[in-house]
C-alpha cells in the first residue's frame, strides 16, 4: 500500500526494464541519466563511514560469487553434492590469500578454512562461518545480479520472469528507500543465501588485514558446502577449527542476532500398493498414489502446516511426493521448537499415515524418521557472553538488536550441538530460496561492520575471562 512506503516513494513507471536478452547490471537514477523517472529520493545513510567504506568492495565479491552456481543437490553421493561449490572455494582461497590469510585452504570435501592471527596473542579463537551453496528450491543456474541504485520505494519490476518485488508484500523491503538493493535478474534465485554472508566475512577479514591496528582476537574463517541439504555441518573438524565459539552470517533483516532454531527431523512414509494394468483393475488395483494423496490430506493444514503457522509454532511440511500405482513414497519435513512437541507431530504423521493404509488391507506401509538438527538454545544459554559479544556489535554499529528465532536451521543448529557454540547473525538478505530473492548493500555493509565490531569486543580483557 502506498501510504506503508516512505514518503518520498512514488511509483516507478512499469515496465521501465527491458526483458531483452542482456539484462543491465546497474539500474537507477545514477547509472540511468536522461531516462526521466527521476524521483526525490536521496540516498540512505550507511550505520557508519566504516559500513560505507566497505560497501562497495563488498558488492564486488557478492556480485562475482552469485555469478557461480553453487546450487546443491538432495540425496549426495559425496561432499560437496555440486561441482560449482569447488570452483567457488578456489576463489575464496584465492582471495583470502590475497587479503593476507597465509594459511588459506580448501579440502577435498569442499570446506573453505583460514586464519586472521590476534592482535597481542593470547585472546580467543572466535569463528566466522558462512555456506557456499545455494538452495535447490529455485533456478541456480545464470544468476545475473541486478542493482537497483537508490531504491524508490516502488514495485520493483525484474527483467525476466514476469516477477515483481511489491513492497506491499514485503514488508522489509519498505524500510529500505535510499538502500541499493540487490536482485536476481527474476529467472533464478540471487543467492544472498549465503553469498552475502560470505562477502560480508571476507570483506571483513580482509579490512581487518589490511589494517592490523584495528584490535581482533584469532579468527578462524569457514565456508561450507551443502548447508541446505542439512550438511554443512556433516564434516566440519571442529577440533580443528579450534574456537571457542562461533558466528554464522547467515541470518536475514538488519539488527538480528539469532539464538533459536527449530529442532527438526524428517519422515518419510512408503505405501505399497497392488499394481495391475488399469483395463483389468476390476477389484484388483490398489492405488499406491491414491493412499499417498490420502495421507497428505488427511493432516492438519490448518494447524500443523507452514503456510498457516507463524512465531514459535510447529508444523508438518510434506514436500515430495513420488511413485507410482506400485509404489508411492512421501517424504515431508516436521519442524518445532520444543523437542517434546516435534516428537508429537512425528507421531501423529506416523498415525495418519497407519490409518490410511489400515483401510486397504492390501496396502503395506513403511515409516522412516530421520532426526536432522535440534534447537541449538540449550547449547548456547550456557555461553551467555556468545550472544552479548554479538548484541554489543551490533549496537556499536548503531543498530538495534533483534533477538528472534529461526523458522529454520542454519549450519549453527548442528555445531552447537557438536561442541561449537554458533548463533546466527544478519546478513541483509530477503526471500531466500526465490527468484523474488533480494539484499540490501547498506545492510550487508553494516553486517560486514559489525562483524568488525565483534572482533573488537572480542580482544578485550573482559573477552579473556569469557573464555576462561
Ligand atoms: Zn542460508
Amino acid at each position: 500500500m502506498l501510504q506503508a512506503l516512505p514518503a518520498c516513494g512514488r511509483l516507478k513507471r512499469s515496465g521501465s526494464l527491458p526483458a531483452a536478452e542482456a539484462v543491465p547490471t546497474v539500474v537507477g537514477r545514477r547509472r540511468r541519466p536522461g531516462i526521466g523517472i527521476l524521483t526525490s529520493v536521496t540516498p540512505a545513510p550507511y550505520t557508519s563511514s566504516l559500513a560505507a567504506s566497505l560497501a562497495p568492495s563488498l558488492l564486488e565479491r557478492f556480485q562475482g560469487y552469485a555469478q557461480i552456481d553453487t546450487q546443491s543437490r538432495r540425496d549426495r553421493s559425496g561432499s560437496p553434492s555440486t561441482p560449482g561449490q569447488l570452483e567457488l572455494g578456489r576463489r575464496l582461497v584465492g582471495e583470502l590469500v590475497e587479503a593476507g590469510l597465509v594459511d588459506a585452504a580448501l579440502d577435498p570435501n569442499g570446506y573453505v578454512t583460514a586464519t586472521l592471527p590476534g592482535s597481542a596473542g593470547s585472546e580467543p579463537v572466535i569463528g566466522l562461518i558462512a555456506h557456499m551453496d545455494t538452495s535447490p528450491d529455485a533456478p541456480g543456474a545464470g544468476v545475473q545480479p541486478v542493482v537497483h541504485r537508490d531504491y524508490d520505494g516502488a514495485v520493483i519490476e525484474l527483467p525476466r520472469g514476469g516477477t515483481r518485488l511489491d513492497p506491499e508484500r514485503m514488508p522489509e523491503l519498505v524500510a529500505k528507500g535510499g538502500h541499493d538493493i540487490v536482485t536476481s535478474s527474476g529467472d533464478t534465485l540471487l543467492g544472498a543465501d549465503d553469498k552475502a554472508g560470505v562477502a560480508e566475512i571476507v570483506t571483513a577479514v580482509a579490512h581487518l588485514a589490511a589494517h592490523p591496528e584495528l584490535p581482533r582476537p584469532t579468527l578462524r574463517v569457514a565456508f561450507t558446502p551443502d548447508e541446505e541439504i542439512g550438511e554443512g555441518a556433516t564434516l566440519f573438524d571442529i577440533p580443528r577449527f579450534g574456537a571457542l565459539c562461533a558466528y554464522t552470517m547467515d541470518g536475514s533483516e538488519v539488527g538480528e542476532v539469532q539464538d533459536e532454531t527449530f529442532s527438526a527431523d524428517e519422515v518419510i512414509a512408503t505405501l505399497h500398493g497392488v499394481e495391475v494394468h488399469p483395463g483389468q483393475a476390476t477389484g484388483k488395483l490398489v492405488n499406491a498414489l491414491r493412499l499417498a494423496a490420502h495421507v497428505v490430506a488427511e493432516l492438519p493444514a490448518q494447524t500443523l502446516a507452514p503456510e498457516t503457522t507463524s512465531g514459535r509454532e510447529g508444523f508438518i511440511h510434506p514436500y515430495e511426493i513420488s511413485g507410482n500405482p506400485g509404489v508411492a513414497e512421501i517424504r515431508a519435513i516436521v519442524r518445532d521448537f520444543d523437542d517434546g512437541l516435534l516428537r508429537e507431530h512425528v507421531e501423529l504423521f506416523q498415525r495418519t499415515a497407519r490409518a490410511v493404509a489400515a483401510r486397504e488391507p492390501r496396502a503395506r506401509l513403511e515409516l522412516a524418521v530421520h532426526r536432522q538438527y535440534r534447537n541449538m538454545r540449550t547449547h548456547l544459554e550456557a555461553v551467555p557472553y556468545v550472544i552479548a559479544a554479538a548484541e554489543e556489535a551490533i549496537r556499536a554499529e548503531g543498530m538495534t538488536v533483534r533477538r528472534t528465532a529461526i523458522r529454520g536451521g542454519t549450519d549453527g543448529s548442528r555445531l552447537s550441538e557438536m561442541g561449537l557454540p554458533t548463533p546466527n547473525i544478519f546478513t541483509g538478505g530477503h526471500e531466500y530460496h526465490s527468484v523474488r530473492e533480494w539484499a540490501s548493500v547498506h545492510d550487508m555493509a553494516s553486517a560486514a561492520a559489525t562483524i568488525i565490531r565483534l572482533a573488537e569486543v572480542w580482544s578485550r580483557p573482559l573477552a579473556d575471562e569469557w573464555a576462561a
